[in-house]
């Protein structure tokens, strides 16, 4: 049985050799139970049909009904194309081929009608369909027993070798014919009957060929059930393990460093918020178990402070601390705001990035090992080799998600015991995506913005009212205030991105010509010093306009600067412009942030923009992101990636049901931590087999 779904593809029966390596190399099925698994990714509802009148192209796949009135030769070289005028009662659009011309016009002269079944498109203002699914109306009547159709994506590549949605759909329909055993049950019978989940043989067989909606409905949700269960089991299982086993350094004691540091250096008092973070903080730096903790919080709201007291404690109980930042800029401005506070208190702190001198390294590492530097700060250069710390007890990421899992692991690893990690996210992540991203850390939530901040004004203009924005720059300018101006990098068009800024460079330099107003540009391809001395021109005040890619993002701190305008802004994801607009309103002024577009938007480039304007709110954002790209995009968590593959769950859209399994989770781990009792034995299977490859990610996620 085991052995039957293990069979290699190719032996089933309509794929061979060939259409097998396909497979493989396209969509990773490379077996019985890959295909199995390989879950349509929607349904079309073939009972419904769409009036032409009706179409627009945001519409998914539409099924209509009408006459083909004659064909067309149109375009040339590559674009050459067939194209068909179709119509129904309600209006005309047309059908589109790039290939199979001839085959097309025999089979399907003018005159009958015709089903057709494909995605709308606009070209020229016109509504088309690019190589659509055909056939004559009357023999459709047939086959509209089963209204439910899987959709199955394939690629290009699959297509071109016939292996469309269609042709999977039944090498499924073969396979589970083939199946004549049931499928044994991978959850606990006690599970499938108190919570009413379909059983899996019959989940499978629905999920692929579902006869009803509600049976649909049953089979998808069994089966998210149990991917979701899973995963959350797993999660759980480590952050229990780590608990009981993960000794930690104790730092018992809150010393001379932190309170001198409190009662003398501290600017201002802690909001409500630090407090309850530093308690959580605290408590787990005394508890002797390892903490794991990730500190979130938008914008300004204060993680700094927090991880540098972190750090004192470290320090007063004989530790060293590090702080890991994703870019120079971020590591060099922690360098200074931390130096700074730590004005007149002896420790010692150094910055390491990939551009120090090897004088600078020289003395890092001896002073590290001699344990007379407190706190190094630094980029990914702290993961080098060679640096090594002789008793590193606290170790700070910030900005968490622009590290990949190798490279944190890398920090861990620096010390003979793990040390105390805390890691600081500036995008806030929706409650639910954190669970399972980070269902094995512990959270702590900073809610609450500092005292005195005025929130900021957000605007939205179109590129042709471009010269009312640069009035209100101009009379910001007068008020003695700094301007950032920033415009989009997006990898693999760099040369394009480049040119922006420098058309954009020039056009706002003859707006705001020299010696009146000066300009200070900052982007990545500068060498480091450059950027270095760019950014004091501006921090200075000397600057009145910083124009920057998207290195400013993050940790830019110049409370001077109100006004963000934002170019392209729909080029930019929600999350990027959130922390953009963070820059901004970090004094007692009040603060803009102005988002140019051109005139012509997409619907969900719109609702971005919508949002930014409305809400001031990380958390708000964060969840709107997420409904509107589904987690996979979410900027962040594609560099860290999500450390295993959903086949059926949507993180944005399941997240009620991803509570809902990590509690039952949780209950059953209560009782039976190990997974010890005889009811539980398929679970402790299950988790063997699906996580075995992975279990190293879960140790240092
Ligand atoms: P982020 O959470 O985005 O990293 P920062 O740590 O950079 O935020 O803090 C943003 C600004 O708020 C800094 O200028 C910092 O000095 C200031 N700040 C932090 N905590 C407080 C506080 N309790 N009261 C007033 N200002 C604060
Ligand atoms: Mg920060």
């Amino acid at each position: 049985m085991i052995d039957f779904l293990d069979t290699d593809i190719k032996f089933l029966q309509g794929v061979g050799p060939k259409r097998a390596e396909l497979l493989n190399s396209e969509l990773n099925i490379f077996t019985y139970r890959d295909l199995l698994f390989y879950f349509p990714y929607k349904y079309v509802d073939r009972t419904r049909f769409y009036t032409i009148a009706e179409l627009d192209p945001d519409l998914p796949f539409v099924q209509i009904k009408g006459t083909i009135t004659g064909y067309a030769t149109e375009g040339r070289g590559a674009g050459k194309r067939l194209t068909a005028e179709f119509r129904d009662g309600s209006g005309s659009l047309k059908l589109v081929w790039f290939r199979g011309v001839k085959w097309i016009m025999q089979n399907y002269p003018p005159g009958p009608t015709y089903i057709v079944f494909g995605k709308p498109g606009i070209f020229n203002g016109m509504i088309n369909i690019i190589h659509p699914e055909i056939e004559a109306s009357d023999r459709v009547a047939e086959r509209m027993s089963s209204a439910l159709q899987a959709q199955y994506s394939t690629t290009e590549k699959l297509r071109n070798n016939f292996l469309t949605s269609k042709a999977i759909g039944k090498l499924v329909g073969t396979l589970l014919k083939q199946m004549t055993f049931r499928l044994p049950e991978s959850l606990p019978d006690y599970i499938v009957s108190r919570y009413k989940l379909m059983d899996l043989n019959n989940a499978m067989h629905k999920i692929h060929f579902p006869s009803t909606p509600g049976e649909l409905e049953q089979a998808r949700y069994r089966l998210k059930f149990e991917e979701l269960f899973y995963i959350q089991l797993n999660l759980l299982r480590f952050r229990n393990n780590r608990r009981s086993k993960n000794k930690g350094f104790v730092f018992a004691k809150v010393g001379e460093k932190f309170n001198n540091f409190y009662h003398n250096n501290l600017p201002f008092s802690l909001t409500e918020a630090q407090k309850k973070v530093m308690k959580e903080i605290r408590r787990d730096l005394g508890s002797g178990i390892q903490m794991n903790r990730l500190l979130q919080g938008d914008v300004g709201s204060g993680k700094t402070l927090v991880a540098l007291m972190s750090m004192l404690i470290a320090i007063d109980n004989g530790y060293q601390a590090c702080i890991m930042a994703p870019t120079e800029i971020l590591a060099a401005q922690h360098y200074q705001t931390i130096s700074g506070m730590l004005h007149g208190i002896d420790i010692k702190v150094r910055l390491l990035t990939g551009s120090s001198k090897r004088s600078l390294r020289k003395e890092i590492t001896e002073s590290l090992l001699d344990r007379s530097l407190n706190i190094l700060i630094g980029t990914h250069a702290l993961i080098e080799e060679n640096v090594k710390f002789d008793n590193l007890g606290l170790v700070i990421i910030d900005e968490q998600h622009r590290f990949g899992v190798e490279q944190r692991a890398r920090l861990w690893n620096k010390n003979l015991h793990t040390p105390h990690v805390l890691v600081m996210t500036a995008t806030p992540i929706p409650r639910t995506l954190a669970m399972t991203l980070y269902g094995d850390l512990d959270v702590s939530v900073i809610d609450e913005l500092p005292p005195g901040r005025v929130p900021v004004k957000t605007m939205h203009f179109f590129d042709h009212d471009r010269n009312s924005v640069f009035g209100f720059l101009r009379s910001r300018i007068e008020e003695g205030r700094q301007i950032f101006i920033v415009y989009p990098l997006i990898t693999g068009s760099e040369k394009m991105d480049y040119k922006d800024l420098e058309d954009g460079w020039d056009n706002i330099s003859r707006v705001f010509p020299p010696p009146r107003y000066c300009i200070s540009v900052v982007h990545g391809k500068m060498t480091p010093s450059v950027k270095e001395s760019s950014m004091k021109l501006f921090r200075e005040g000397k600057a009145h306009i910083l124009i920057a890619t998207t290195v400013i993002e993050v940790g830019v701190d110049i409370p001077n600067a109100t006004v963000m305008v934002i170019e392209s802004a729909e080029r930019f994801g929600l999350s990027q412009l959130h922390q953009l607009r963070g820059r901004v309103g970090r004094g007692a002024e009040q603060s803009y942030c102005i988002l140019m577009t051109s005139g012509k938007l997409s619907k969900e480039a719109a609702l971005r923009i919508e949002v930014m304007v409305r809400t001031g709110d990380g958390f708000e954002i964060a969840e709107t992101d997420l409904q509107i790209r589904g987690p996979g995009d979410i900027e962040g968590t594609m560099q860290s990636g999500i450390p295993f593959d959903l086949k059926i769950s949507d993180l944005g859209r399941d997240g009620q049901l991803i509570e809902y399994v990590r509690n039952i989770a949780e209950e059953i781990l209560n009782d039976d931590p190990a997974l010890e009792n005889s009811g539980n034995h398929v679970l402790a299977t299950g988790l063997k087999k699906l996580f075995s490859k992975r279990q190293s990610w879960s140790d240092i996620s």
